[in-house]
């Protein structure tokens, strides 16, 4: 099939937001004689005006090819999907090679298959995301329709979307996932095999589902991704408990602060919030919830123990039934940023501004979390800005081992994040 290319007149790519290094590799691969395009995510931001997170490339050129070419500079990842990674200092820019696959086969067997741009371009998910840029021509290349897609605000697999679900179950959150960060419409074939598969993300892979909501908790639109994940049922499958709460009186809470964590990702960009202190806004409502009910509903003061104790609880709780489980250390951290709330704000309202309390490996990241709490609750400010400054001085004067964190805080002030719409 003859792709529609739509040439540097036509589309208003600004090619100044393409990553230099990722133009680099693009002509390296071109000058060696191999056909090199950007792919994917890039291209959809550069024509919706986004700045690109990580600018993937897609080749003609196979891996130990790509190897040759890039020598040292480059490792070859994956057995089952071999990848090349092109490393810039930190940075890395992801090269695979143009691949075929059966689209209509109920599971992906064989990823290694070499193939053309147009069947590299019929395996990926969504027609948004199926797009080619190539630097050399500015132009855009389009196999799949991403581009009219693009333009009115689409979100349409590339096949079936029953048969794509089925085959790779993670594409459903990655539907809400799109749907919540660009608020496009999902075509009525996607929504209605939405209904009919959801069941099967329980056949993918939990690491990866874990993944792809950990990014979406970074992403700025976590709220509206949450609300979608629980209207389609998906995240009762997922977690069980988080779910439950979802639908009862307090989920106004969790949203609040779910609403806040993308406020600040939005003016931190690239680098979001750690993520214990993201997963913290997913779990504190819970935490507070059951605090209440166990302990200050009947009048209790409960005492650091109780509290320590109660932190785990409701995390065993989330993970009772809970199909994709966060990695152990990310919990371990959470944990201690919502019990250290409450050495910053006892419950007896004495205020003991005692310097050990520094010394905890994850002060910063709970510090960051009370300023969250203070944007949501106005009569917290005052204490957030005292141990911020208690802290800094600490940090100037007092011993500085074990601090790992960074600090200061992102930098976001309270009133830029100010009147938290709930989405
Ligand atoms: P983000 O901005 O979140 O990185 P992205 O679209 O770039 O979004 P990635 O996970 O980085 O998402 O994937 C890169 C590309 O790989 C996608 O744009 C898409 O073309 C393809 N892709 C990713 N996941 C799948 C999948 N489950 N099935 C088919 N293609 C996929
Ligand atoms: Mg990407």
């Amino acid at each position: 099939m003859q792709p529609k290319v739509y040439s540097v007149t036509e589309h208003d790519i600004d090619h100044k937001l393409v990553d230099t290094d990722a133009l680099y590799v693009l002509e390296r691969l071109r000058e060696a004689g191999f056909t090199a395009y950007l792919v994917g995510g890039s291209v959809r931001d550069l024509l919706l005006k986004k700045t690109p997170k990580d600018f993937d490339i897609s080749t003609s050129a196979q891996p130990e090819e790509i190897k040759h070419l890039f020598q040292r500079q480059c490792i070859l990842i994956g057995r089952r999907f071999r990848l090349a990674h092109i490393r810039f200092g930190h940075k890395i820019i992801e090269v695979s090679t143009f691949r075929s696959g059966d689209n209509e086969s109920d599971l992906i067997l064989q990823d290694n298959k070499w193939g053309s741009p147009e069947e590299d371009v019929l395996r990926r998910d969504f027609t948004i995301n199926g797009l080619f840029y190539d630097p050399s021509t500015k132009s855009v290349i389009d196999y799949v329709g991403g581009w009219d897609d693009i333009h009115t605000n689409t979100l349409r697999t590339i096949g079936d979307p029953e048969i794509r679900f089925k085959q790779d179950p993670v594409r459903m959150i990655r539907l809400l996932k799109f749907r919540a960060r660009f608020g496009f419409n999902i075509t009525q074939e996607a929504k209605k095999a939405l209904v009919k598969c959801k069941d099967e993300i329980l056949k993918s892979s939990p690491a990866r589902v874990t993944e792809e909501i950990l990014r979406m908790l970074e992403s700025g639109a976590s709220a509206s991704f949450f609300r979608l994940l629980a209207d389609s049922g998906i995240l009762a499958l997922l977690y069980p408990a988080l779910s439950q709460f979802m639908k009862g009186e307090n989920a106004k809470s969790l949203y609040l602060y779910l609403a806040c964590a993308d406020k600040i990702n939005h003016n931190l960009g690239k680098k979001p919030l750690d993520r214990p202190i993201l997963l913290a806004c997913l779990l504190f409502p819970m935490f507070v919830d059951a605090m209440h009910k166990n302990f200050t509903s009947q009048n209790q003061i409960p005492h650091m123990g109780e509290i320590i104790m109660q932190t785990g609880s409701t995390v065993k709780e989330f993970e009772t039934g809970a199909f994709a489980r966060f990695p152990r250390r990310l919990v371990a951290i959470t944990t201690s940023v919502i019990s250290t709330q409450y050495r910053l704000t006892p419950l007896t309202g004495r205020k003991n501004h005692h310097p050990k309390v520094f010394r905890y490996k994850d002060f910063a990241d709970a510090l960051v979390f009370l300023k969250i709490r203070a944007i949501i609750q106005k009569e917290l400010i005052e204490t957030y800005t005292t141990w911020k400054s208690l802290y800094r001085q600490h940090l100037r004067h007092g011993d500085r081992r074990g601090h790992r964190h960074h600090f200061p805080p992102p930098h976001v002030r309270i009133s830029h994040v100010a009147n938290i719409a709930i989405t």
